[in-house]
């Protein structure tokens, strides 16, 4: 999260000092909105916007996708060419896995190291 954060020229607009930050939505935001309805958890590796119309939330792939206005596949593909990252060589037999291939939107084995590093593990 902090790395796309980071890459996105997020983390400096953000407050705070922990794993908690805080500051306006990049997402439906714009350059003169500076409420700070949008939080990210750096440990947890996810973000949430509380604004009524927007409500935007989920990891730093969902992060990627919504700032790009990708499709989360596309958004999947984009995330690991940004970051170099490879496609899937391990087999599912870590349990961990199972449960990201479960939960992420995008189901697709060779994107595993993009859930990976999207759910920061
Ligand atoms: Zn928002």
């Amino acid at each position: 999260m902090e790395q796309v954060l980071s890459h996105l020229g997020l983390l400096d607009k953000l407050r705070g000092r922990g794993l908690q930050r805080r500051g306006p939505c990049p997402i439906h935001g714009g350059p003169n909105d500076s409420q700070p309805t949008f939080s990210a958890h750096l440990g947890k590796h996810i973000f949430q916007c509380f604004h009524a119309k927007c409500r935007a939330q989920g990891n730093a792939l969902d992060l990627w996708a919504a700032i790009h206005k990708l499709p989360v596949y596309e958004a999947a593909l984009h995330l690991a060419e940004t970051f170099h990252l490879p496609r899937n060589r391990e087999t599912t037999s870590n349990r961990m896995l199972h449960w990201a291939l479960r939960t992420a939107k995008v189901k697709s084995r060779l994107l595993i190291p993009v859930i990976r590093f999207s759910a920061g593990f």
